[in-house]
């Protein structure tokens, strides 16, 4: 027993490797035991706000393990996956069996355009809301209930949802965003500036505006042009997600946004498709993990994105390496020469250091939302609803993170998971319409605080970090 539990939890497989030619017995055990856990999951069971490891894993059936050892089916669910990602290529961010959400946000993008352009030609939004209109949407919405049979419950929280963006401003759309990401240049400069003088408090101000501005520009900015949530202009949201993820970010654009929207959100704590793997570190220590690795995120990130250019087009990996380089050399010039730095090597720290400010709670995010959460067998992957509910964990509001990384990455992240392209203003205001929505269909709505977590992960570190959560849990009990 004990060798089949290292054996097992041992050959967790690398996410993206996993689904290609040669699976090993034992990692198709893995995967299959996920799906069990999935597949059996007592939906009455978890309530709003009860954490993931309060779950009840039952013992798979005999039957089901044999479905789940048979090879050849988990390599055409992989082929089948694999045309699914290249079907949504136009939309990134959707997955399989939603097709209706991308349908209803882009008709609101339409809806949202067109009441703009009548506001223009002075007709005034409120004709927006004219009986003939709201029958009218009315009878499409029910129209599309019929078509779509069996109404999917997706579909009616996209509805809901819907509802709530329609009649939002552009300013709850874009405009709160895209100024929080403008003032932070401005912080940013102003931090340049303090950090030229010769008192100690005035410097620090400097230094901790610098290290905020950087995180909202890189973190925020990135993320939000990722999702194209920036403009609805495809050539301006090229523009934003090169300029965020390049130039401030030093990271590589394509395989960043790659890695974000057509991975992680498409693929969810899906195990062999997600990302999850790349945040573990099992030969590090759970302290040096949790609070001085992650101080080296700024250094690491271009070297990183440097190596990930080899199978990028020529002219592209120029561009990026040059736009990286353009970034890291502004930040030094700027050091030099606003805030006054003697040294090449005390502007190099400084500038490294400011960028490691918030790094530790951004490695701490990143695993607290997903990791020890359900996981998911490729081949018996569920709805985009479940899967996201169970997988996807919100953090309380707290003002440097809601700041800094924005909504969608701390306190509505599941609404982020559910609807990608929306602002973080707008996850905001759906919030209480999903958190509703999840809690009557009797699904979970994962909420934890960040203390909590942290306690969590220290405490099972091992667990989470090193051997997959669910798997060594039901494979220590069979
Ligand atoms: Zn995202």
């Amino acid at each position: 027993m004990d060798s089949e539990y290292v054996t097992v939890s041992g050959n967790i497989p690398h996410e993206n490797n996993l689904g290609r030619e040669n699976m090993h017995a034992d990692e198709t055990l893995t995967m299959c035991i996920n799906g069990l856990i999935q597949n059996n999951l007592d939906l009455s069971k978890i309530t709003k706000g009860q954490k993931a490891q309060d779950k009840v894993f039952p013992q798979p059936s005999a039957s089901e393990q044999d479905c789940c050892w048979n090879k050849e089916s988990l390599e055409n669910s992989f082929l089948r996956e694999e045309g699914n990602i290249a079907s949504n290529n136009t939309c990134p961010g959707w997955a399989e069996g939603d097709q209706e959400d991308r349908h209803i946000l882009q008709n609101n993008t339409t809806i949202g355009a067109d009441k703009e352009s009548r506001v223009h030609q002075g007709m005034g939004p409120t004709s927006d809301n004219t009986p003939g209109l709201i029958q009218r949407r009315e009878y499409a919405e029910q129209q599309d209930k019929k078509r779509h049979g069996k109404e999917s419950v997706m579909h009616e929280l996209s509805l809901l949802v819907q509802k709530t963006v329609r009649n939002s401003s552009w300013w709850e759309r874009r405009g709160l965003d895209i100024s929080i990401i403008a003032f932070g240049f401005i912080c940013a400069f102003a931090g340049f500036l303090l950090l030229a003088s010769s008192d100690a408090f005035p410097f620090l101000l400097g230094f901790t505006l610098l290290g905020v501005a950087h995180t909202v520009i890189t973190v925020k900015g990135s993320h939000l042009a990722s999702h194209n949530a920036l403009t609805e202009s495809k050539c301006w949201s090229k523009f934003w997600i090169v300029f965020f993820l390049e130039v401030c970010s030093a990271f590589t654009a394509e395989k960043g946004a790659h890695a974000h929207v057509k991975l992680h959100h498409a693929h969810t704590n899906i195990i062999g498709l997600g990302d999850s793997s790349t945040w573990k570190l099992p030969f590090l220590n759970r302290y040096v993990y949790m609070f001085i690795a992650p101080l080296a995120v700024p250094v690491i990130t271009p070297l990183v994105a440097l190596s990930l250019l080899w199978d990028v087009p020529l002219k592209v990996a120029l561009r990026t390496i040059f736009l990286i380089s353009l970034g890291l050399w502004a930040n030094y010039w700027l050091l030099i020469n606003i805030s006054g730095f003697q040294s090449v090597w005390s502007a190099i720290l400084c500038m490294f250091l400011s960028r490691a400010l918030l790094s530790i709670p951004y490695v701490h995010v990143n695993i607290f939302q997903h990791i020890g959460l359900a996981m998911f067998l490729p081949e018996k992957r569920p709805k985009r609803m479940q899967q996201m509910s169970y997988g996807v964990l919100n953090l309380p509001r707290n003002p440097i993170l809601d700041w800094s990384f924005g909504h969608s990455l701390i306190n509505c992240h599941v609404e982020h998971h559910l609807f990608p392209n929306l602002s973080d203003q707008l996850c905001l205001k759906v919030k209480p319409v999903v958190s509703k929505y999840l809690t009557e269909q009797h699904l979970p709505y994962n909420e934890d605080t960040y203390l909590s977590r942290l306690k969590m992960f220290i405490r099972q570190y091992e667990e989470l970090m090193v051997h997959a959560p669910a798997i060594t849990d039901l494979v220590g009990i069979q």
